[in-house]
């Protein structure tokens, strides 16, 4: 698999698009939520976290933790027939609920880094101290793609100190979820650094502080459990 690094070029931009919206529907609970995602919905919505658990965001269990993910929404049989949509055997008739009827992303400025990153995906190295693009191989049309540089495709602001939170966050996640995953853990365990984690990470606002300050100070408080 070839991978990249941010200053690469890939063929990511697809002139053609024709909003047809394929990229954001059948996804189910896929578009995870990290901290950053939370601080960018907040910021873009002007809505405090914990309101927009339920009508915006769900919650999920991964690997014993509860983790937020994008909400999506059922298609009615009558919207699909209008809209003359089709769908695979097995797929769910269903698309994020930020996706306009004309096939656009309403939270474009703010959507989550998984969308930024569509059809790149990231890895993360074995000993969690670095990380790198790939391409995702199923990519849901056909038009051909013109290469982009990473970075500016991504747009993100302070790209290097997001790429170091994005590796510190999911080396962390990733020693709970090995934690929560042992025999010696039992559900009350679970429920309490679930709660922990949602609280700190997503819940507690990052409004008016220096995100990446803020959340490195809260996983530094964090860490030393893991
Ligand atoms: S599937 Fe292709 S045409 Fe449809 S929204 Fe995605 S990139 Fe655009
Ligand atoms: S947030 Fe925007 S880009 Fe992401 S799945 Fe929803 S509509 Fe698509």
């Amino acid at each position: 698999m070839r991978t990249y690094s941010s200053g690469d070029m890939a063929k990511l931009y697809c002139k053609e698009c024709d909003g047809c919206g394929d990229c954001c529907r059948c996804m189910g609970d896929t578009i995870e939520l990290d901290p950053y995602d939370a601080f960018q919905l907040t910021y873009g919505l002007r809505k405090d976290f914990a309101s927009l658990i339920g009508p915006v965001v769900g919650l999920h269990e991964n690997g014993g933790m509860v983790l937020p993910f994008m909400q999506t929404r059922p298609i009615p049989e009558e919207e699909q027939r209008a809209r003359g949509m089709h769908f695979a055997d097995g797929q769910e008739p269903e698309e994020c609920i930020f996706l306009s009827a004309d096939g656009r992303c309403q939270i474009h400025g703010f959507r989550p880094g998984i969308c930024r990153l569509f059809p790149l995906g990231r890895q993360y190295a074995e000993d969690g101290r670095s990380q790198c693009y790939f391409m995702v191989e199923e990519v849901t049309c056909d038009y051909p793609k013109t290469k982009v540089r990473i970075d500016k495709w991504l747009g993100i602001p302070d790209l290097e100190e997001y790429e170091a939170f994005k590796i510190r966050w999911h080396s962390l996640v990733k020693r709970v979820q090995e934690r929560l995953s042992t025999p010696g853990a039992d559900d009350a365990f679970r429920r309490k650094i679930s709660t922990l984690f949602l609280q700190e990470f997503y819940i507690k606002s990052y409004l008016g502080t220096d995100f990446y300050e803020e959340v490195g100070r809260r996983m530094g408080q964090v860490e030393p459990l893991f």
